[in-house]
């Protein structure tokens, strides 16, 4: 039967490794949209394309030899066959990632790809990103917005660089949370999705808040 997960939430949130920790357990393929937006930035950046440009980061979407695993238990992703799963987290695609994600027709390209993804997973997937319950998959079995306080996740993602790199972070992460947020709203629930917050939650906590909202 199909089950299609779709979790939305900003950076911090937890959304990624409760995602992949879902998608294991019930034996589902996933899907980590934020990496496409990445890997994308990272091949205009390769590239020389002008990412001022909204004309050439379409183009560049429109042709970007991407491919993307959707196994939870090793990610890979390629583009133009090179392995980018660590390229793409680094600061100067993270830096970039909103000339992509503000772009409108490339987001369509790239909701297309997704959906695509999702039909060819035979709608067996945990899919992950901003806009997933809203416009990528609003017909999802399960829809999920996982928020989680400013403090939570700023201590999250503090916990992923590295405590020295933390108030430069703080800046960071918020500045690309306003930047994302002016064109797809993941912060509040649309009708029908379901508001978990992980704020006082362990990682295990947050994936059996999941678990509980798909077994209901
Ligand atoms: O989730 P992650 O931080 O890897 O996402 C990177 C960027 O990709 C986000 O800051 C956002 O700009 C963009 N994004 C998006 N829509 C999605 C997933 C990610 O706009 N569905």
């Amino acid at each position: 039967a199909r089950l299609v997960v779709a979790i939305d939430g900003p950076s911090g949130s937890g959304k990624s490794s409760v995602s992949k920790e879902v998608a294991r357990r019930f034996d589902l393929a996933y899907l980590d949209t934020g990496a496409m937006y990445r890997a994308v930035t990272w091949w205009c950046l390769e590239s020389g394309v002008d990412l001022t440009d909204p004309q050439a980061v379409t183009a560049a979407t429109e042709t970007v030899p991407l491919e993307m695993g959707t196994d939870p238990h090793e990610e890979r992703i390629t583009v133009a066959g090179q392995n980018v799963r660590t390229a793409i987290r680094g600061n100067r695609v993270t830096d970039h990632v909103s000339a992509v994600s503000t772009t409108i027709p490339a987001r369509e390209v790239l909701v297309r790809m997704q959906q695509d993804i999702i039909r060819d997973s035979g709608y067996r997937i945990v899919a992950e990103g901003r806009d997933i319950t809203t416009v990528v998959a609003p017909d999802a079995q399960v829809r999920i917005l996982l928020t989680a306080s400013e403090a939570a996740r700023m201590a999250r993602r503090g916990k992923q660089v590295g405590a020295a790199a933390s108030s430069d972070l703080e800046a960071r992460v918020v500045g690309r949370d306003a930047k994302d947020s002016t064109v797809v709203n993941f912060t509040t629930a649309q009708d029908g999705v379901h508001l978990l917050d992980s704020s006082e939650l362990t990682m295990e906590q947050t994936v059996q808040g999941v678990i509980d909202l798909i077994i209901r």
